[in-house]
């Protein structure tokens, strides 16, 4: 169960709650569902509630468990498309990390901008559209520096051919 505020989210409904156990996205460990992870502390995936009221939480500034997993979500992703961990530089990693965190604002003020809509009641465009815009041209700059193509597959070498002997 939880509350944000005054508002109190119904429990997950009963096939949810069959899933006792969550992997978390960075250590891989398995188990048992709560929103950190008992061995690295990221947040765990799957605090589906969490979607709810995205436009308040936003104004008041609290991190949700649901934006702290989905930033994990990509920052893991993008670095298993760069090869995995092991293979990037620092510097790399750090911007990986800045990049899943631009994702996750610009969708996150544009969840805002989505519920209140772009223009103030006066008609004047609202503040966080332009956060909107900085965070989204954020990303995509931080996009090209990484790059959008996955690094292949390892594929054999004719050296890998000839070592692996006459099959
Ligand atoms: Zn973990």
């Amino acid at each position: 169960m939880i509350t944000h505020g005054s508002t109190t989210v119904p429990p997950a409904t009963p096939i949810d709650s069959a899933e006792t156990t969550v992997r978390c996205l960075r250590c891989g460990l398995e188990q048992p569902r709560t929103n950190v992870c008992v061995n690295c502390h990221s947040f765990l995936p799957g605090t589906k509630t969490a979607l709810i009221h995205g436009g308040r939480q936003f104004v008041e500034g609290n991190g949700t468990a649901l934006d702290e997993a989905r930033r994990t979500e990509i920052e893991v992703n993008v670095l298993e498309d760069l090869g995995g961990t092991d293979e990037v530089s620092e510097v790399m990693r750090s911007l990986v990390a800045d990049f899943a965190g631009a994702v996750v604002l610009r969708d996150l003020v544009f969840a805002h901008l989505r519920a209140k809509g772009p223009l103030t009641k006066a008609g004047r465009r609202r503040a966080c559209t332009s956060l909107y815009f900085d965070a989204s041209a954020r990303a995509e700059r931080l996009a090209k520096q990484i790059g959008t193509s996955r690094k292949p597959a390892r594929v054999s070498t004719l050296q890998d051919v000839l070592e692996g002997g006459g099959r």
